[in-house]
């Protein structure tokens, strides 16, 4: 027990995909991939709110 207060979102500098976005800022949180030991950023832009994952 303790008090972690751990806010998950941090940004990061991230080119957004979508197309009718120029932002290159996006929250990222790690996100482990069941069954296997690595783990993936899953990204959220700033502005737009699109969702990506890193491959
Ligand atoms: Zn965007």
């Amino acid at each position: 027990m303790g008090d972690a207060t751990q806010e998950a979102t941090e940004t990061m500098q991230e080119p957004c995909p979508a197309a009718d976005c120029d932002s290159n800022r996006a929250y990222y949180e790690m996100m482990p991939k069941p069954g296997g030991s690595c783990e993936v950023r899953l990204f959220t832009c700033v502005e737009c709110g699109h969702r990506w994952r890193e491959s």
